[in-house]
C-alpha cells in the first residue's frame, strides 16, 4: 500500500512505552510483555453498513474501533497494552484516515496503549484491531466461574446504544418525533452507539472478586445466555432492576425495557460475584464513577428467565442484532 499513508500511521502512532522495542516500520513489532503477566489477546472488525452505518464519521469508526476490543480486554480484567489495525479503504484518502486516526488515538491515548503495526489494503471500508492487554498470572476474568447463589451485576445503563441506532433510522415511522423532541437525550443516546466507553477500570477491579464476567455487546440476555452456558448454570433476572437511561426513558419510554434487554452494543460488563459482596462491590464501583446495579441472581440449570415485577416470567424480545443502514 501506499508508502505516504503508512508513514502518515506511523508517525502519528510513535509511542513513549519501553515494552515496544520496535514499532511500526519493519516486518513485525518487537514487544516485550513483563514478567508475572499473561497476554489477553483479542481482535474485532468492523465493516462497514454491518457494525457501523454508512456515514459515520471516520474518527467515531477509529474510536468505536478500538473501543469494541478494549471492551474485550475489560471483561478480561486485562490492562491495555499494545494494538494492531488492519485497515481496508476504498480510496485511500489520507484525510480520512487522519480522521479515522484521530479518534483511535483520542481513545488510546488515556491508556498509553501503543499502536505497533498493522495492514492496509484496497477493499470495502473496514476497520480490524487486534488488542494485546496484559493481566497478573492467574488473575484473568473468565465466563466459566458463576456459581448458583452468585449476584449478577451490570455496569452503567442498557439499550442506549440500540436506541441510539434507531434515533438514525429515517425510515422509521416516528423519525419526525424523534429528530424534533429531547434533541440533548437523542445526542447521548447516538453517543452511546458511536463512542462506547470500556470498562477497563471496573475489569481491572472485579480481578479476584467476579466469579465471571463478559462484555454486552449482543444484548444482556444474550450475552449473560453465553455466560451462563460456560458456567453451566441460569440466571433469574429482574426486568424492574434494569438500569436505564433518562435519555432512554425520555425517548423510548415503552420499548425502554425490551431494548435494555435484547439491545446489542452497549458494552458494559455483566459480571457475577457472590451476593454477600453485592453492596461493598456497587459502592467500590460507584466511588470509580462507574455505575453498576444488581440485575439478578445465578441459579441451578441453564436458562436465562427473565421475571417482571409480579414474578412471573417474561415471553423475551427478539435478539437486539440488526443491521445497519
Ligand atoms: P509488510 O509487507 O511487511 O506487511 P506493510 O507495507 O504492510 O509491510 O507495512 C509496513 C509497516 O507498516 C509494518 O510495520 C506494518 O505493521 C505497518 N502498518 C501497515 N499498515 C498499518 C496500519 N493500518 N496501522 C498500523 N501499522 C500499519
Ligand atoms: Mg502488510
Amino acid at each position: 500500500m501506499e508508502f505516504d499513508l503508512i508513514e502518515r500511521i506511523r508517525q502519528r502512532a510513535a509511542s513513549r512505552r519501553e515494552d515496544v522495542l520496535l514499532g511500526i516500520g519493519d516486518d513485525a513489532a518487537l514487544l516485550q510483555p513483563p514478567p508475572g503477566h499473561v497476554l489477553a489477546v483479542a481482535l474485532d472488525t468492523l465493516l462497514e453498513g454491518v457494525h457501523f452505518p454508512v456515514a459515520t464519521a471516520p474518527a467515531d469508526i477509529g474510536y468505536k474501533a478500538l473501543a469494541v476490543n478494549l471492551s474485550d480486554l475489560a471483561a478480561m480484567g486485562a490492562t491495555p497494552a499494545w494494538a494492531l489495525m488492519s485497515l481496508s479503504l476504498p480510496h485511500s484518502e489520507q484525510r480520512f484516515v487522519d480522521r479515522l486516526l484521530d479518534g483511535f488515538m483520542e481513545l488510546a491515548a488515556p491508556y498509553r496503549l501503543a499502536l505497533v503495526g498493522g495492514d492496509t489494503v484496497r477493499g470495502p471500508l473496514a476497520v480490524s484491531v487486534t488488542v494485546h492487554g496484559l493481566v497478573p498470572d492467574g488473575q484473568a476474568l473468565r465466563r466459566s466461574g458463576a456459581r448458583p447463589g452468585d449476584a449478577v451485576f451490570v455496569t452503567g445503563t442498557l439499550g442506549d446504544a440500540a436506541a441510539g441506532l434507531a434515533c438514525l433510522d429515517h425510515a422509521r415511522v416516528d423519525a419526525d418525533r424523534l429528530l424534533g423532541a429531547a434533541p440533548e437525550s437523542r445526542r447521548k443516546l447516538v453517543a452511546r452507539l458511536n463512542r462506547p466507553e470500556p470498562r477497563i477500570a471496573a475489569g481491572q477491579m472485579l480481578r479476584g472478586i467476579a466469579t465471571a464476567c463478559i462484555d454486552v455487546s449482543d444484548g444482556l440476555v444474550a450475552d449473560l445466555g453465553h455466560l451462563c452456558a460456560a458456567s453451566g448454570v441460569g440466571a433469574h433476572v429482574d426486568a424492574d432492576a434494569l438500569p436505564l437511561s433518562s435519555s432512554l426513558l425520555t425517548l423510548f419510554a415503552g420499548q425502554a425495557r425490551d431494548l435494555g434487554l435484547a439491545g446489542g452494543d452497549d458494552y458494559e460488563l455483566c459480571f457475577t460475584a457472590p451476593a454477600e459482596r453485592a453492596g461493598a462491590l456497587v459502592a467500590d464501583l460507584a466511588r470509580m464513577g462507574c455505575g453498576a446495579t444488581r440485575i439478578g441472581r445465578i441459579v441451578e440449570g441453564d436458562a436465562v428467565i427473565v421475571k417482571d415485577a409480579a414474578g412471573k416470567a417474561m415471553k423475551l424480545p427478539s435478539s437486539g442484532w440488526d443491521h445497519f443502514r
